[in-house]
């Protein structure tokens, strides 16, 4: 029976960063996963890198080039005759980008001395982990400490049977092979706002049904609002107060039935996504078995310092809740891995920044107005359109804008919302910015190089005080 420091169960951003931090602070660690590929080898990087993150992102890299090409480039004077879309290269891109990124952790556990244990891993007791790898092999490790990071996997709904071809979830969104002519979506989330925005791109009638009535309704109001005119403008018919109750796939098509406002309401598409969230994955994993509690959701259930009801076992990323993303998931795998080294790191959720890759991106850090109003925190808000930012004109990105949000009586930064061009990259100086307790005259009174994007950050710091320059 191999003994370890630590074992980590799961290799994707929670569990590889956990591990990789692990054995640099001296622990003799192994990642247990059983992530296959196509080919049925195995491979690091779960769901973000395999499923998620990163193949999608390639796609929306893709089809923003062919969008771009076809009905923005003709005002820079770029005439493009006979564009035309090859899916099959695209597709053949994404798989290579994923194939180098995961071989990369690969060679990162090498470099660090993390033992890759490949199979499903199922807890025996608190330090006993059996490792199967179908169809007879079975291995024991101990250990010490282990770190549970198993993450989650998409929700399925009874009404929506996915069967890969017809009803897919977000995994066969990112591999379809051809742009289907009629797309239906299921959930106007990350997902389907991200993969909606791919294959409407290269041409697809994209209907996106979304159960709430408001769009967006955790981000900030008007960046919502202005987020569902901007991507409805693009093509994407979003309806609002959707409940579908019904589907059927007949002669490869799917019938979908659905209620709004309006009453009952019928769609047929080529596909339907179903992008309605995610849940965690402890299948197989057998915690509770010694001893680890879940909650009423199956999310398992830990302390600040991300420790189960069995003490020498953690649990870290999507497979504890909270926000569903990968960066928190490092982050939480970094702060038990020092913690187990003994030292005192603490990580702040106030400051975890979100990302919506639409484009122009929608971005945002802290709270919103309502959730200030709901607190009974007194606020003021200053904002600046990209209209008005020089930068943004050049480049011929010009919607969306920038709203900083900061105490009234302290003018302590207590969010920043932004939709605009690169508000992925924009949004990491308002994150450094609240980290540091900084008031919205810090931002303000930092020089900015001109002309950037970042100058609406600036700007509208600035107008907290009603002194924005360009407005
Ligand atoms: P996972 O990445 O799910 O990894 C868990 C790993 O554990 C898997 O490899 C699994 O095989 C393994 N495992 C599970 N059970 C066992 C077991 N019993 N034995 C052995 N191994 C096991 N987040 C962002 O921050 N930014 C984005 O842009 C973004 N885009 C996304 C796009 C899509 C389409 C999807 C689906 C998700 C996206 N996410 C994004 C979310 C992100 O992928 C997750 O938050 C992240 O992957 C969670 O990391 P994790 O390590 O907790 O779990
Ligand atoms: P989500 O929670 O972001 O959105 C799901 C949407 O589906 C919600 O708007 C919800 O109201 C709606 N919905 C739920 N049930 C419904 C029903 N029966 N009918 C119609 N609408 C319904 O989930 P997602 O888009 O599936 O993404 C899953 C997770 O992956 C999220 O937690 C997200 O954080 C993560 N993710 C992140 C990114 C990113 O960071 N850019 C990208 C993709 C996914």
């Amino acid at each position: 029976m191999e003994k370890y420091d630590v074992i980590v169960i799961g290799g994707g951003p929670a569990g590889y960063v956990a591990a990789i931090r692990c054995a640099q602070l001296g622990m003799k660690t192994a990642c247990v996963d059983k992530w296959l590929d196509e080919q049925g080898k195995y491979r690091l990087g779960g769901t973000c890198l395999n499923v998620g993150c990163i193949p999608s992102k390639a796609l929306l890299d893709s089809s923003h080039h062919y969008y771009y090409l076809k009905t923005e480039a003709h005002a820079h004077g770029i005439r493009c005759q006979e564009l035309q879309m090859d899916v099959a290269a695209m597709q053949a891109r994404k798989q290579e980008i994923v194939k180098t990124l995961t071989q990369g952790i690969s060679g990162l556990f090498k470099k660090n001395k993390v033992i890759h244990v490949t199979g499903q891993a199922r807890l025996i007791s608190s330090t006993e982990v059996e490792v199967t790898v179908p169809p007879d092999k079975v291995d024991m490790l101990t250990g010490t400490s282990l770190i549970i990071a198993t993450g989650s996997l998409p929700v399925h709904l009874p009404i929506t049977p996915v069967d890969q071809e017809f009803i897919v979830d977000s995994t066969g969104a990112l591999a379809f092979q051809q742009v289907p002519k009629q797309l239906g979506i299921i959930g106007a989330g990350a997902i389907g706002l991200e993969l909606g925005s791919v294959w409407s791109r290269l041409g697809s009638q994209v209907t996106i049904l979304e159960a709430l009535p408001d769009f967006l309704s955790f981000a900030d109001r008007k960046i919502a609002a202005m987020a569902l005119k901007e991507l409805k403008k693009q093509g994407l018919n979003i309806q609002l107060g959707a409940q579908v109750t019904a589907t059927q796939v007949e002669q490869g098509q799917v019938q979908i039935n659905y209620q709004n406002a309006q009453g009952p309401q019928q769609l047929q598409v080529d596909k339907l996504v179903v992008a309605v969230g995610r849940r965690p994955n402890t299948e197989g994993l057998n915690g509770q078995a010694v001893g680890i509690a879940l909650d009423e959701r199956g999310f398992i259930r830990v302390n600040e310092h991300r420790q189960t009801a069995v003490p020498n076992i953690y649990a870290i990323g999507d497979v504890i809740g909270g926000p569903m993303l990968a960066h928190k998931g490092s982050e939480e795998g970094i702060l038990v891995a020092e913690r187990l080294a003994g030292q005192k790191t603490e990580l702040s959720y106030e400051t975890v920044p979100w990302v919506i890759y639409t484009h122009p991106e929608i971005a945002w850090v802290g709270k919103t107005e309502e959730q200030l109003q709901s607190l009974g925190i007194e606020y003021k808000v200053g904002q600046f359109p990209f209209m008005a930012s020089g930068r943004a004109k050049a480049q011929g990105e010009v919607s969306g804008m920038v709203r900083v949000i900061a105490e009234a009586k302290t003018d302590r930064l207590l969010g920043v919302h932004i939709m605009g061009a690169n508000a992925s990259e924009l949004i990491a100086e308002a994150v450094v910015s609240m980290e540091f307790e900084g008031s919205a005259e810090d931002l303000a009174r930092i020089i900015h190089a001109h002309p950037t994007l970042s100058e609406a950050v600036h700007e509208a710091a600035l107008a907290v005080e009603g002194r924005a320059i360009h407005i």
